[in-house]
Order: C-alpha cells, then structure tokens, then sequence
C-alpha cells in the first residue's frame, strides 16, 4: 500500500485550479477530489428549497451527478451556503478521508491548505487577475451555449471573491507553506509544467 500524498490546491474561482488539478493528478496518477462541486451540490439542493444544513448532512454520490451544478446560479449559492459553518463542518469528514486515501490524492477547493488538509504534503495556490479570471469564466460559459457578457461575469467572479475571502469560517487564503502560481500570463501548458515540477520536487524527498 502506498503511503497517503496529498496535494492541496487552493485558489479563487476561475483561476485554473480544476486544470490544473487534473492534469496533476493524470501525471502522477493520484486520485483527484473537486471540492467545489460538494459546496455546489449543497447550493443547488437549497435552490430546491431545502434547508442547506441539513442538504449538507444528507448528500450522496448522486448529488455530485446533477448537471446545472456548472450554472452560475449555482455557482453563487454555493458561496452563500459555503459560509456556513455547520455546512462545512458535514463536509470535512468525506474531504479529509479523502486526502488520505491509499494511493494519494488531489483535493481541490478554497480551504484545503489551509483547514482540510493543513499536513499536505504539497500546497499550491492558484490565482490570476479577476479580469482574466472573469474572461475565461466567459469563454467557457460561451462553449457551454450560455449567453452573458463580460461586465456581468467580472461582477460574479467579485462578488463570490468577495465572499470567499471574507467570511469568518475558512476564508480563502493561501497557506504559509504554499507556493503560489500566479496563471494571468501563463498558456495552460505552463501552468500546469509548474504545478507538475513543484510536486516532483516533493515526490523526490
Ligand atoms: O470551486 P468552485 O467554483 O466550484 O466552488 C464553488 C464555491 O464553493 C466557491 O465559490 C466557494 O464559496 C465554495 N467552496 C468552498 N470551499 C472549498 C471549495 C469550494 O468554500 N473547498
């Protein structure tokens, strides 16, 4: 059995994280968590109406499958039930377990450096400008058939920054070991080259 290695990636909405997180574990063959889509399966439930404390204590698998989990919709209320502590707490379980899995692991989110996993074995910090953040958020958004301009996309990335950053239960921060990679001006190709040579470096000691 192989000893846990987790890989912690931080980092505000849009800035490359799900890329790069995959693509790091694809290379070294570890198993990859998005955590985002837990917070995101919580908010979509409470747009059904559902208290999202309890949502939270009831998810399943299926939860995760549902397909608006992308919208922005979504996307926004996932950060409103995010900031709710008991949500959290009915997540940490699953994401620490996880982390540690035999085998290793790629954990993806806002506060895995930081609260889930703060013995990582590697934590990276994935930003890039809220502008660049918001064009890519748009470009996607456009791929997918949604319609929706910058100025309204750049408000959603702030407003769930904003959110993310400021609330009192595991704020978005990077951790004080991590190494940021700041993506504004990097091809994905070279993003994810320096993700890659961070992680080697510390599957090598
Ligand atoms: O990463 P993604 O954009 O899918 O995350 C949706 C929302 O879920 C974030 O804006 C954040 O509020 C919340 N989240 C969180 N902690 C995580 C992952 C996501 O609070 N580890």
């Amino acid at each position: 059995m192989m000893a846990p290695f987790t890989v912690a990636i931080d980092g505000p909405a849009a800035a490359g994280k799900g890329t790069i997180s995959k693509a790091v574990a694809a290379h070294f063959d570890l198993a990859h968590l998005d955590t985002g889509l837990l917070y995101r399966a919580v908010g979509a439930r409470m747009l059904q109406g559902e208290e999202p404390i309890a949502a939270a204590q009831s998810l399943v698998a299926g939860d995760l499958e549902n397909p608006d989990l992308r919208t922005a919709d979504v996307a926004q209320a996932a950060s409103k039930v995010a900031v709710i502590p008991e949500v959290r707490a009915a997540l940490l379980d699953f994401q620490r377990a996880f982390a540690r899995r035999s085998g290793g692991a790629v954990l993806d989110g806002r506060d895995i450096g930081t609260v889930i996993c703060p013995q990582a074995e590697v934590k990276l910090f994935v930003t890039a400008s809220a502008e660049v953040r918001a064009q890519r958020r748009l470009a996607e958004l456009g791929e997918r058939g949604f319609q929706t301009d910058f100025d309204a996309v750049l408000a959603d990335v702030k407003a769930r920054d904003d959110r993310d950053m400021n609330r009192a239960d595991a704020p978005l921060r990077p951790a004080e070991d991590a190494v940021t990679i700041d993506t504004s001006d990097l091809s994905i190709k070279d993003a994810v080259a320096c993700a890659v040579r961070v992680v080697a470096a510390a599957r090598d000691t």
